[in-house]
Order: C-alpha cells, then structure tokens, then sequence
C-alpha cells in the first residue's frame, strides 16, 4: 500500500495553509486588511449633473447656488445621483391616480401643484422625484421613487380640490398606490 510514502510535489505546507491553522477555517477567507480600508472611503464632494443634488460628507442635499458654485470647482466629481438612478433602473415607490373633471379645466394649476409637491419633498429627501407624469385630461398618472412623495400629492389635491382619498400602503413592500377623484 501507498501508506506512509510522502505525497510528490507537496513537501512544504503552503503560507497559507499554515495561516489557516493558526487562526482557523473561517478567518482564513477574510481580508484582514479590510477594516483598514474602511477609513479611506471619502468620496469627496459628489455633484449630479442631472438634478444638481450634491453629496458632500456623504450626505445629499439640494442647493442650487452651491450647484453654480461647484460646477467650475476642480476635483467634483459628477456622477448619477441614487435618485435619478431610481428613475433610470424603474424602482418607483408610488403610483399616483388623479381624475375628476376640474384638471382639464385647472391643469395648470394642477401640474403646479404636483411639482411644488416634488420640490417640497426634495428638500429633505433629495431622492424624492417624480420619475412621470402622464396626462390624459380629466385624469394624470404619476410615478414617484418615495411612497411618501405619492402620498403628499395625493393629500395636497384633497386640500385643494377637496374630493374623496384613497391610500393603500401595499403590504410587504415600500410602495404605495394613490387614488384621488372629485
Ligand atoms: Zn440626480
């Protein structure tokens, strides 16, 4: 039998067999230098040249006049904000359902009102965007990438249009689809 005879070519343990029984199995397929490159991820300041949110410490915001500022700054970096990359891939979180006979006769203040909307729930959520708006004269179809700018919508037609509410939160899932009617 072959039992006892050394095994050809394999003479010396490998560097990395020694390591795995020092430290065992499951620490051996970690990068042990992983916990040191953590500390290097600055991403520095980030600008989105489409929708002009700004990431600066890591933290999206929406100014305007700091966007003019940056534009010429050297050293930004421009890259597809997470909002406008929702809008892209189609990760909506609501669907907005509007009719009534009074937003053909006051669509624009109807649109109006949709993008004041947008523009109010930007401020403090730079990833909430109308991703469409679809018209189709006593009715609009709307999109959004946050259940809460649905939501909003929906509330601000009630407000201003009166009518009858319908908000349903679909279970499991960060969506949530709006219907108003007058
Ligand atoms: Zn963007």
């Amino acid at each position: 039998m072959l039992h006892g005879l050394p095994i050809p070519g394999r003479i010396q343990p490998t560097a990395r067999e020694v390591y795995r029984a020092q430290v065992g199995n499951h620490l051996d397929w970690r990068f042990p230098m992983r916990k040191y490159e953590k500390g290097l991820d600055r991403p520095g300041i980030l600008v989105c040249p489409r929708c002009h949110a700004i990431s600066e410490q890591k933290r999206w915001y929406i100014d305007e006049a700091r966007y003019r500022e940056l534009r010429t700054v050297p050293g930004v970096r421009f890259i597809t904000c997470p909002g406008c990359q929702r809008i892209d891939r189609q990760l909506y979180g609501g669907e907005v359902h509007l009719r009534s006979p009074l937003l053909a006769a006051n669509k624009e203040q109807a649109l109006g009102l949709i993008y004041h909307e947008e523009d109010r729930a930007r401020q403090s959520n730079p990833f909430a965007r109308l991703a469409s708006v679809v018209d189709r004269g006593e009715e609009l179809e709307i999109l959004t990438t946050t259940p809460f700018l649905a939501e909003r919508i929906g509330k601000a037609f009630r407000k201003t249009f009166k009518g009858e509410l319908e908000l349903e939160h679909l279970p499991y899932e960060k969506f949530i689809r709006v219907r108003w009617s007058r």
